[in-house]
């Protein structure tokens, strides 16, 4: 049977086909160097302006040599889900670092923030129970409230009014739902942040639960650099903080803090972490060592250097500069000329962002030299000038 006789090959390439016609298709690049400022791809060298990696951890020798301690002692992989026999030293050494440094009683670890996302929100909201979350949040936030089959309700973005309506609804649906509110706290498309302060005053009121993505905040706000409810000094005030350590942290990996019944509760419950092998004990070793250089006097000084190049391109307020520029075509055709003069950024289409909302975003490192920033300003005031004005969402 040849693919084109074939009903399923051909539904996909008309599939890909209609994704092709409304600019939307994606392709992946084969990268040959490690993720750093600087990345050769296609046998070029680009100055990176795409990663998460925010304080250029993910090749740092600490975390190399924390992965290699870890297969040496450890193996490759972990054998088994943690409950059956995978649970291996290295993954209670991360859970015992990160509750420390969160300044949480307890911790759990998932193979990833999206599986974090997905095992704790359905095992804690199911039928009968309400979830509300910012319009804006993850996708695996939105995947996750509705597979937990509870009762969504969505808020426009950073609207406490909109939220204060739906949590008094929620109020008088019956007489004690639980009610779980969902936000990121730094969001990852627009490099906004989430009024923190007011929405843990809003859920209390309401005897709502909050729950906090804090992707893109970990190692970059707050005076020990534990995130932006740390910075808001409302983090003892939030049920359920989330994050992952593939971004600032350098490694791989999702993670809950919170109070040690939630970690039990979701060691019994979270279906992503119950019926899943353990990551490899490398990645909780190389995490554990990004967190504990987070905490320490070099995560310091290079979230300061990571704030310093934010001043310095003067455009936005936080290493993800969203540069809204409107049409899918006009986003890759402004990525297109930055590639040619040689500085990698992504044009973020739908459904990533919303349509008519294609954008570039840029993300700012602490191995980002001074130069390397001038020459990202340089070629934005040159290729997208457009968009060189200071953003409105
Ligand atoms: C990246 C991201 C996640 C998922 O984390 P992974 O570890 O990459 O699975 C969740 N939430 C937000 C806001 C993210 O940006």
């Amino acid at each position: 049977m040849t693919a084109e006789s074939n009903s399923f090959e051909q539904d996909l390439a008309a599939r890909i086909e209609d994704l092709r016609r409304q600019e939307l298709y994606r392709e992946l690049r084969r990268v040959d160097s490690p993720q750093s400022a600087r990345l050769h791809w296609d046998g070029r060298e680009y100055l990176n302006f795409s990663s998460n990696d925010y304080l250029g951890l993910a090749t740092h020798p600490a975390l190399r040599e924390a992965a290699r301690q870890a297969i040496a002692e450890f193996g490759a992989g972990a054998g088994a889900s943690r409950l059956i026999s995978g649970s291996l030293a290295p993954f209670h050494q991360l859970e015992e670092t990160l509750a420390q440094f969160k300044g949480t009683e307890a911790a759990l670890s998932f193979a990833t923030g999206s599986a974090a996302a997905l095992g704790t929100i359905t095992s804690l909201v199911g039928k009968g129970d309400f979830i509300v979350i910012d319009k804006l949040v993850h996708a695996s936030i939105v995947d996750a409230a509705r597979l937990s089959g509870a009762r969504l309700r969505v808020f426009a973005h950073n609207d406490l009014d909109d939220l204060d309506q739906i949590l008094a609804w929620v109020a008088r649906q019956s007489s004690k739902p639980r009610t779980l509110v969902v936000t990121e706290s730094l969001f990852s498309m627009d490099g906004d942040q989430a009024p923190l302060r007011e929405l843990v005053d809003l859920k209390d009121r309401h005897g709502a639960w909050l729950m906090i993505d804090e992707a893109h905040a970990l190692g970059l706000f707050g005076p020990r650099r534990r995130g932006l409810a740390e910075h808001c000094g409302v983090a003892d005030r939030i049920e359920i903080q989330m994050g992952t350590l593939g971004k600032a942290a350098g490694a791989s990996g999702g993670f809950i803090c919170g109070s040690r019944r939630l970690v039990d509760f979701l060691v019994n419950r979270a279906r992503s972490f119950i019926f899943s092998t353990a990551p490899v004990p490398a990645a909780a070793a190389a995490a554990r060592a990004g967190i504990e250089l987070i905490a320490g006097p070099e995560g310091e000084r290079r979230c300061a250097d990571l704030w310093d190049r934010v001043a310095q391109l003067g455009r936005h307020p936080a290493p993800i500069v969203p540069v809204v520029v409107g049409s899918e075509s006009a986003a890759l055709d402004c990525a297109a000329r930055l590639r040619e003069r040689g500085m990698f950024v992504l044009a973020i289409r739908y459904p990533t962002v919303a349509r008519g909302q294609a954008r570039l975003r840029i993300t700012l490192t602490a191995a980002h030299t001074p130069a390397d920033v001038q020459a990202l300003s340089d070629a934005l005031r040159e290729f997208c000038p457009d968009a060189s004005k200071p953003d409105r969402q």
